[in-house]
């Protein structure tokens, strides 16, 4: 039987992982924070630990002896990275190459082959002067967020070179009702359900030209499975290909929602526009796809209809409630 290590399990990504590997007959463990709340998905044994405590990962890696790592912890806030740069750092940069260190180790006593898989970001390309990118763009970040995976993306690549079987899935942006509320989508999605019901009248964004390339996250998780599987270890962009607006994203949402006008509701409020902010990243999968099989299968008014929808939902029953 096939046993998996996740760190991030509660996370939107986590989440949708852990039900797949858990629906195949994989065997799963997660790492959490003491803090962080239990997994969504019954089933997964639940390690708590801090995953920059290196040693203490180290000593449980060795002892559950996994054949497939995924390293989806991370601060995920690229604007919260501004104003933590050395947590961001430990977090998303020191403690993943000590994973990818602890991956080999097991591998070197165990004599058997560990698949890594590392959910590096768009955000390693900072400003590109092309586009889509693709695996050979060159890695040049433009905030702490971006350096850090940036950092993981090239230790993956020295690894690799140990004879790891260690992925970098440059993830592009990737939704689903389960995202946060700190990402834009979410709190557009969130927000218009609120205002359809009568019960918020204001939408505060940031920058509302930023072009991003947004999926469906199942399929992103889909794809670092393939690429954990795969014969030969390699990095992945994944990505739809298509870019829209922050704006575009907002007048979906609003539409969805029953609202036309929504030029009515939204401002902009400097508090959330980044010091910089990439005006558009948007991924060729041409080699996920020939390599792995792999295909987006949700398109964007299918991503923004399924997220609004379940917000009306959420804030239906939240207004039948006493
Ligand atoms: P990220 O790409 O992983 O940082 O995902 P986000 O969903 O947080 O941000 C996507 C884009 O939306 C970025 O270009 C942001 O600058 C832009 N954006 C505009 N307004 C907002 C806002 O109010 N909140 C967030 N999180 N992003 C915003």
């Amino acid at each position: 039987m096939t046993l998996a290590f996740i760190t991030g399990i509660s996370g939107q990504d986590g989440s949708y992982l852990a039900e797949r590997l858990l629906a195949e007959g994989v065997e799963v463990h997660a790492l959490a924070h003491a803090l962080e709340p239990p997994p969504e998905a019954p089933g997964v044994e639940l390690h708590r630990g801090d995953l920059t405590d290196s040693d203490e990962v180290r000593a449980l890696l060795v002892d559950l002896a996994p054949d497939e790592v995924y390293n989806l912890a991370a601060l995920s806030s690229v604007a919260r990275s501004w104003e933590e740069p050395d947590l961001t750092a430990r977090v998303n940069g020191l403690a993943a190459a000590a994973l990818l260190d602890s991956a080999l180790l097991v591998q070197e006593k165990q004599g058997r082959p560990v698949r890594f898989v590392q959910a590096s970001s768009a955000e390693i390309f900072g400003e590109p002067d092309r586009s889509p990118q693709d695996e050979s763009t060159p890695v040049r970040p433009v905030n702490p967020y971006g350096a850090a995976k940036a950092f993981v993306h090239h230790m993956v690549d020295v690894y690799r070179h140990r004879e790891l079987h260690a992925v970098s899935a440059i993830l592009y942006n990737h939704e689903s009702p389960r995202r946060p509320d700190h990402f834009v989508t979410r709190k557009i999605t969130s927000t218009a359900a609120a205002i359809a019901q009568g019960r918020a009248d204001v939408l505060a964004l940031g920058n509302l030209d930023a072009r991003r390339d947004w999926g469906w996250a199942p399929d992103y998780v889909d794809a670092m499975v393939r690429a954990a599987r795969a014969d030969v270890p390699r990095d992945y962009v994944v990505a739809t290909g298509v870019g829209r607006s922050v704006r575009d994203f907002v007048a979906a949402a609003f539409a969805r929602a029953g609202l036309s006008d929504w030029e009515r509701y939204v401002v902009v409020d400097p508090e959330f526009v980044r010091p910089a902010d990439p005006t558009e990243l948007v991924g060729d999968a041409t080699l996920a796809r020939t390599a792995l099989g792999w295909s987006p299968t949700v398109g964007f008014d299918e991503i923004v209809g399924r997220m609004v929808d379940a917000d009306l939902r959420q804030e239906r029953s939240a207004s039948v409630r006493p």
